[in-house]
């Protein structure tokens, strides 16, 4: 099939095949009933690319990345690859594939969704009908910044350092990111830092403040402390909708959001570089979980935040809402009926297998489409 639709899929290692494969059969499901026409070209990265060719992504493979509309990868890692060289590493396959394709905002939603809303840990009423979207900078600040290292001082004692380091540019991109989809959700913005104790964080408000009132003043921007931020969170979450915030605390604030939710088998993410030419960005969609090994190999897996990175794929890469919230509203369904593999079953239910799950959506779709 020949379509401007090109999609890298790269399931990777430990359950990312076993999740990829049930959104192989969504997507050739949808090309068969909805006419979403995806062409799709399947690589190898992480583990397995190491296995194969000695590295975590050939040139090859990061080229077809480069020419593709969006990526779906999987999760890459594992106790056996834990010798190899550290710049072959698994991870290194996905650190280098963010980099080239300079994927600067990281958005992680938490989201949660009635069926789950007994898992969260906190109280039902604080956490059901959440739907909170961060954006997390992904490319710059502490975990980039020059100098960083350890030395020895005078006195012969030793410190370690690294740098917290924004450019206006950097700030300005993301916030666009981060206002243009408030824009399409709730029309409100938090912009996180630590502009009480930290000059690069005075910046980052100084530029958010300059870009809302230039570009963005119809949204709501608010700002508020990262450590405020945490608080409110566990909270009333509820009060958020877009949070902004640099890279280390996006690392943060969007792993203690997920547990709001419940499970990291429901989780999905994107990450999203600069428009192109033709303004579709660069983008790779991915589930917030790893590879699971202590899991791999038993069809245990829960394919829902895999299948719901290509949701996000559908609404971010494509502009195909309808479609991303049919597939969405499929996984409702699923868990509705009480359908659960291990990681979120309900006392008193066996739990089911990767693939029930994956035949489960399929026939939740044709019902929502018959
Ligand atoms: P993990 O997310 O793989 O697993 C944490 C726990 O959650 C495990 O008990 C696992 O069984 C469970 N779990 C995760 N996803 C699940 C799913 N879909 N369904 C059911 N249960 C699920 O994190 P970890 O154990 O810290 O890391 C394992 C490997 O994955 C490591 O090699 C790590 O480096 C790698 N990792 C990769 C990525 C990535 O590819 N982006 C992200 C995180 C970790």
């Amino acid at each position: 099939m020949t379509t401007n639709r090109k999609v890298l899929m790269l399931p990777g290692d430990g359950i990312g095949p076993e999740v990829m494969h049930e959104v192989s059969r969504v997507i050739k499901w949808m090309n068969d009933n909805c006419g979403t026409a995806f062409d799709i070209q399947e690589g190898l990265c992480g583990g397995a690319a190491y296995d194969a060719h000695g590295t975590s992504l050939t040139n090859e493979t990061l080229t077809e990345a480069m020419a593709s509309d969006a990526i779906l990868f999987g999760s890459v890692g594992g106790p056996k690859w834990d010798n190899v060289p550290r710049e072959e590493r698994p991870e290194a396959g996905l650190l280098r594939l963010r980099k080239e394709m300079d994927l600067f905002a990281n958005l992680r939603p938490a989201t949660v969704l009635d069926a789950l809303a007994d898992a969260s840990t906190l109280k039902k009423e604080v956490v059901s009908g959440l739907d909170i979207m961060i954006v997390r900078e992904l490319t710059a600040g502490v975990y980039f910044g020059e100098p960083r290292g350890t030395d020895t001082l005078p006195d012969g004692t030793r410190r370690g350092f690294d740098t917290e380091v924004y450019t206006q540019t950097e700030i300005e991109r993301v916030a666009r990111v981060s206002f243009e989809l408030a824009r399409k959700r709730s029309n409100k913005v938090h912009s996180v830092e630590k502009a009480n104790v930290m000059e690069s964080g005075v910046f980052w408000r100084e530029v958010i403040t300059a870009l809302h009132a230039a570009e963005y003043s119809d949204v709501d921007l608010l700002h508020m402390y990262a450590d405020n931020c945490a608080m409110q969170l566990v909270r009333n979450p509820k009060q958020f909708d877009v949070i902004v915030t640099n890279n280390l605390f996006g690392d943060v604030l969007s792993d203690c959001a997920a547990m709001l939710t419940g499970s990291l088998g429901m989780l999905p993410s994107a990450s999203l570089g600069a428009p192109g030419p033709n303004g579709q960005r660069k983008a790779l969609y991915e589930p917030v979980h790893g590879s699971a090994p202590d899991i791999a190999g038993q069809r245990l897996a829960n394919p829902s935040a895999m299948v719901l990175s290509y949701a996000m794929m559908l609404r971010y890469s494509f502009d195909m809402c309808e479609e991303a919230e049919l597939v969405e509203q499929a996984v409702q369904n699923v868990l509705a009926s009480g359908l659960r593999t291990a990681d979120i079953k309900q006392e008193r239910t066996a739990p089911v297998s990767t693939d029930v799950i994956g035949d489960a959506l399929l026939s939740e779709l044709s019902k929502l489409t018959g």
